[in-house]
């Protein structure tokens, strides 16, 4: 790297010849450290120094994290389900949120753990409610899609105060549901972060 800054643009034979190496020992090196971002290397120019810094590096690394490589399976439920049944869903398929669908598989709701214990408080009951009369409705839902970006759906679970996103994909009709991002996804994200897992 200091050869690089000093030199740069250098190409890769005459580092190796700076260092009394060969280029084929070198390879690795340089393709390890233009893999990192701390080098970048231009066809028949040679190698450059970026000047990102590790902090610059790590996110870059971050932006470049995809909802699709992070979402788990999502749990949908018929709106025409009744509150009872959506709560032993929740405790069966273990989620902290529910995503409603109508009978086209389309998304028209979601249901978290909190709208299911304030249905729960009242005298009603709750074999005999649809969840479509408590939960969270369309439009009001914030949805993504695979190609996000992870930080994007992050900073969104921060600013609405909430657990969790649907992964959709959007039809003529409406959207279904493909997937499922949550904060414990994000947790994952993090921990794969700091073992170089990306
Ligand atoms: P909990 O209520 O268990 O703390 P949340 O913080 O996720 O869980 O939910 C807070 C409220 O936001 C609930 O009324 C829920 O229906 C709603 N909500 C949850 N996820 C979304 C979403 N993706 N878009 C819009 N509203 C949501």
């Amino acid at each position: 790297m200091q050869i690089v800054k000093d030199y740069g643009p250098i190409t890769g034979e005459s580092i190796a010849e700076k260092l009394n190496l060969t280029r084929a020992t070198l390879r690795p090196d340089l393709a390890i450290l233009t893999m990192a971002g701390y080098l970048e290397a231009r066809p028949r120019v040679g190698y450059f120094y970026t000047g990102k810094t590790g902090t610059q590096l790590l996110a870059d690394k971050i932006k470049k994290m995809k909802v699709e490589d992070y979402q788990s399976i999502p749990v949908v439920v018929n709106e025409n389900m009744s509150v009872y049944d959506a709560i032993v869903t929740m405790f069966l398929e273990d989620v902290g949120t529910l995503f409603v669908v109508d009978d086209e598989s389309l998304l028209v709701g979601v249901l978290s753990r909190k709208d299911l214990l304030r249905a729960s408080i009242g005298k009603q009951e709750l074999t005999a409610i649809p969840v479509n009369i408590i939960m969270t409705r369309m439009p009001n839902i914030a949805v993504c899609y695979k190609d996000d970006p992870l930080i994007d759906v992050a900073e969104q679970l921060i600013e609405k105060q909430i657990d969790a996103m649907p992964v959709v994909r959007k039809t003529e009709k409406g959207y279904e549901v493909v997937g499922r991002i949550t904060k414990t996804n994000m947790t994952k994200a993090f921990v794969s972060l700091a073992k170089d897992d990306v």
